[in-house]
Order: C-alpha cells, then sequence, then structure tokens
C-alpha cells in the first residue's frame, strides 16, 4: 500500500514535533514515531537568555563548552530565537516552575556563566515540553503513524522520495516531496545510556546510506552523573546537573573533592571537564563510581527541585537529602550527526535532519548543558519555514529503496563501541575496534559504531568530548572538521573539512 503527502517527519521528540507544528498549517505533513526518545527524560531544562541576560553571554558559553569548536553562525540563531521559541511554548500552555513574584525561575547548570535555565515540574522539563508541544499538535489535526522507518525510498536521480514504514510485520511505502529525519542520538549503540532504546542511531544509518555525509562523529557526550545503579546496560537514570548548580559537590572513594582546582568553575565546569575528571579519578581509586554529596543542599529545595532525581535515588535505597550518591559517567549525546545547513537541508535532495541527529556545529566539540531542547525548538521551526516557502519539486522518475537493513549481532556491536569509544580513547583500540566491526555487516547499529570510530581514529588530537590519550592536546593542525560518508562497499570513510567550508 502506498500514501502521499508533502512531508514526512521522522521523530516525535522535541525537534520532530516543532517541525511538524512549524507545517501543521501550510503542509500536508504525516509524523512516524517508533515511541518515546530522549526529550520526556530530559531533566534540568531549557536555556534562554532574556531580560538582563544577553544572548551574546549564551553565545560565549556556547562556544567555550564547545571548545571554541562551534559554527558561530548557527549558535547565533540558536541563542537569538531562543528566547522567542520558548515564549511560544509556553503560549501553547507549557508550565515552566515560576517565582512567588511570577518570573520564570532559572537555575544554574555547568558551563553557564549565569542562571538562564528555566525548567519544568523541578526536574521533570522534557516531559512537559513534550506534552505542550504534542498537545498543540493533536490541535492542529496532523496525522501520526506509529512504527519505525526501515528505508528511504530514493529516486535513482538521487532525491529522496518517501519512507519504508514497519509496522506489526508489514511495511508500508509512504511517498512524499521531502523526509525530515529527527529520530534523536545514538544512546542504543552503547550498552549503556541515559537514553532510552528507541534512541539507537537508525537516522545516521538511513542518512549515510541514502548519500548524505555525517560531521563531527568522534563527539559523544559522555555525562558525568549517571546515576550508578549496578546494572551495566539499558537506560541509566540520570542525575541533572541542575543538582550541582545547586550546591552538590562530586567527591572520591576518600570524602575529597573531585573538582578542586582542575577548573575556575569547579563542579559546574563544563561537562567534558567533570566526565573526565570523574573517569581518572575512578581509574586512579580502581572503582566503579565516585559520590555526589547533596546533602548540604537545603531539603525543602531538593523535594521541590528534583522530585525525578529523589524517586531514582529512592528506588536504589539512596535518600539524597541525607546520604551521598553513587554516580558514574554514562553515554548521553551525540554532538555531531547527519551534516545540514541551518534550515536542515542534508548533501541529498528531499532529505532532511533537525535535533540531535542533525549537526548544525551548534554544539561544537562539547553541548552546552541544557542547548538541546533549545536546539530542537529553534532549528525545527528553521526547517518548517524552509519547507513552507520551498518542497521540493515532485520526482517522477524511477526509484529504489535503501536500507540499512539489520544488525547480526547487536550485542556484541554495543560492548565494541562502549569498549572502544568511551570517555577515553587511543588509536591501537580504535584500530582493534575496527577490525572487530569488520566481521559484523552493515546493519544500522555496525553502520553508527563504525563511524563513530572511523571519526575519533581519524581526529589524532583532544578537543571537548573527543580525548584520546594517545594525543592528549588540542592541536590547530586538526581545526578541520572529520567528515564520514559511505565508500563503494557500504563502508563508512573519512574525510577532513577546513572550518570554513561547513
Ligand atoms: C535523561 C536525559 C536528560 C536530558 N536532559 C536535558 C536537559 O535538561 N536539557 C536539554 O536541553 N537536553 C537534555 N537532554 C537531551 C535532550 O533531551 C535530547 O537531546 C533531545 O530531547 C533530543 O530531541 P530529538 O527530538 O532530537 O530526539 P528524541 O527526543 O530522542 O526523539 C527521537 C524520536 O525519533 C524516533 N525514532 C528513532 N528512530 C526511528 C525510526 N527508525 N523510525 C521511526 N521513529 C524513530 C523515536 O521513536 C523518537 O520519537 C537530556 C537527555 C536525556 C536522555
Amino acid at each position: 500500500m502506498t500514501r502521499a503527502v508533502d512531508v514526512v517527519v521522522i521523530g516525535s521528540g522535541v525537534a520532530g514535533l516543532s517541525t511538524a507544528l512549524g507545517l501543521a498549517a501550510t503542509r500536508d505533513v504525516l509524523l512516524l514515531s517508533a515511541g518515546d526518545g530522549s526529550t520526556p527524560w530530559a531533566q534540568g531544562g531549557v536555556s534562554a537568555a532574556y531580560g538582563e541576560d544577553d544572548p551574546l553571554d549564551h553565545w560565549r558559553d556556547t562556544d567555550i563548552a564547545g571548545a571554541e569548536f562551534c559554527d558561530p553562525r548557527n549558535v547565533r540563531a540558536l541563542v537569538e530565537e531562543g528566547p522567542q521559541r520558548v515564549a511560544e511554548l509556553i503560549a501553547h500552555g507549557a508550565r515552566f516552575d515560576r517565582n512567588a513574584d511570577g518570573s520564570l525561575s532559572r537555575t544554574l547548570e555547568g558551563g553557564h556563566s549565569r542562571p538562564r535555565i528555566v525548567h519544568a515540574g523541578g526536574d521533570a522539563t522534557g516531559a512537559e515540553v513534550h506534552r505542550a508541544l504534542r498537545i498543540a499538535l493533536q490541535r492542529t489535526g496532523v496525522r501520526t503513524m506509529s512504527g519505525r522507518t526501515v528505508g528511504l525510498v530514493q529516486s535513482d536521480s538521487g532525491s529522496i522520495v518517501g519512507v519504508l514504514v514497519q509496522t506489526d510485520g508489514h511495511v508500508t511505502q509512504i511517498d512524499a516531496r521531502a523526509v525530515v529525519l529527527a529520530t534523536g542520538g545514538i544512546g542504543n549503540a552503547y550498552l549503556a545510556s541515559t537514553n532510552p532504546s528507541a534512541v539507537r542511531g537508525d537516522g545516521i544509518a538511513l542518512a549515510l546510506r541514502a548519500g548524505a555525509s555525517l560531521v563531527d562523529m568522534e563527539f559523544v557526550q559522555f555525562h558525568p552523573t549517571a546515576l550508578h545503579t549496578g546494572e551495566t546496560s539499558g537506560q541509566l537514570p540520570l542525575v541533572t546537573e541542575a543538582v550541582r548548580g545547586e550546591g552538590a559537590v562530586l567527591l572520591d572513594a576518600h570524602g575529597n573533592r573531585i573538582m578542586d582546582g582542575l577548573h575556575p568553575r569547579a563542579d559546574l565546569a563544563p561537562r567534558d571537564v567533570v566526565a573526565r575528571a570523574i573517569e581518572a579519578t575512578m581509574r586512579r581509586d580502581g572503582t566503579d563510581h565516585v559520590w555526589l554529596d547533596a546533602t548540604g543542599v537545603a531539603p525543602d529545595v531538593i523535594r521541590r527541585r528534583f522530585p525525578t532525581v529523589l524517586a531514582s535515588c529512592a528506588r536504589i535505597d539512596v535518600d539524597m537529602v541525607s546520604e551521598q550518591i553513587p554516580v558514574a559517567p554514562a553515554e548521553h549525546f551525540l554532538c555531531g550527526g547527519v551534516r545540514t545547513d541551518r534550515n536542515g537541508a542534508t548533501d541529498v535532495p528531499g532529505l532532511y535532519a533537525v535535533g540531535e541527529v542533525a549537526a548544525t556545529g551548534v554544539h561544537g566539540a562539547n553541548r552546552l548543558a541544557s542547548n538541546s531542547l533549545l536546539e530542537g525548538l529553534v532549528f525545527g521551526r528553521r526547517v518548517a519555514t524552509a519547507l513552507t516557502l520551498d518542497l521540493p519539486a515532485v520526482d517522477h522518475g524511477r526509484t529504489h529503496e535503501v536500507s540499512p537493513g539489520e544488525d547480526r549481532e547487536p550485542e556484541r556491536i554495543r560492548s565494541i563501541l562502549t569498549r572502544y569509544a568511551g570517555i577515553r580513547r587511543d588509536g591501537a583500540s580504535l584500530n582493534a575496534a575496527a577490525d572487530e566491526l569488520d566481521a559484523l555487516g552493515n546493519g544500522p547499529l555496525a553502520t553508527v559504531a563504525r563511524s563513530v570510530i572511523v571519526a575519533a581514529t581519524a581526529r589524532q588530537d583532544s578537543r571537548g568530548c573527543h580525548w584520546r590519550s594517545d594525543h592528549p592536546h588540542s592541536d590547530k593542525r586538526w581545526d578541520d572538521h572529520i567528515v564520514v560518508h559511505l565508500d563503494a562497499e557500504d563502508r563508512p570513510t573519512t574525510r577532513h573539512l577546513q572550518r570554513s567550508e561547513v
């Protein structure tokens, strides 16, 4: 059975919902989803510089956290358009936490020079953003469909003209003049991640297979403080950075402050710095976690601001009001992704990408806290505006299907990526990873894993969340971006791209 719409949006997180909402009045849109992604799990908040805060300061904090590897024009779009998008979200009914005088409550997180993070339900911001966008979209009558997109339909001249969706064992083709990937990050390509299981990098594999290129895939962000539950696979609960924003501190096994003297912002240093410090501490002490001490934070602040974290801790019998919390870094966010322009267009006509799956350069080498929901809101609207102004022409040519197929040994792929492409990497282990992946086919997880490995192998310096112990310093000679594309045998391979070309 074949159906036809103007635009198919794949993914119902903040980016997909924002895109579909922005298109609802002008285009026939279908929103596809394989279940909830990361959005409803987001805790800390959305960053927005308004009032006495200056978007330029937000720009600077973003670039510093991103190891000065950000795309300056796109960061400018993010910080300047962000407050308006947050205001619209409020107009759609999102209820952010407010102070007694009615003003928005704003908190501080790592890497921010001032409190500019708005939040909802204490630490349940993503759920509220998701709820408000879903209800706003329902009101527009945009159609939605559950199912996993397993392939794209491509005209022989190269344009993407449809998708293949699997529901209950059946595959349906839906024709479209534009397809927007809003499929989130790659969490489930690792053994353990803060992301839910629907987030597995399908969009990355689909885009590559269609001939699009990826960029900055070596920059995989590890959140410093996932709750150490004892589980080593699946989705791990997060302890939001905002807990440190309210005064909690990281301690080693002997009770010493970990971040003392390591960075001027100490426990509120950018994520990559804190994650590396924790990794080094665990290696030195031979432990699999460190401690986050929030006992100095007033109990009423903890109960009001962090009900989600409080409940997660209670499930492992830790009372965060009076006891230290066991934490360890875990895979959290993909800073790179499908290479796009500022309006979500990829290298392939008819194919767009937005949100965590896309690489617009706003995160540079390391994402600033609470900039990701904002990215979905801002760039979702930009893609919608672009597709309202210009929809690709109908391509009546012959078509073929592109699909990464299925993975033969997904758990083996996950463990290879986890072992060799964690916080700390080196050339020898990356080569070993490439060898081990060689035998594991070209399925979606294998494609994602190889893309990270080849990019991390190619970048022979350390910056942001890419830390090579054999090349421990940032080196100007590596100021290029690493682009990943498929070779003639459908294997990810790399080339360098000068920063001015991005
Ligand atoms: C625990 C946690 C806390 C976080 N806290 C914050 C925070 O406080 N502030 C912040 O800014 N960011 C935070 N983040 C990051 C942020 O939540 C995500 O980066 C952001 O929500 C990604 O949005 P998205 O729309 O791009 O993708 P997602 O919300 O991940 O949605 C992806 C969608 O794509 C769909 N999908 C994937 N593959 C397919 C397929 N093959 N077919 C059909 N559908 C598919 C999924 O079903 C899902 O609907 C947090 C993330 C986590 C995991």
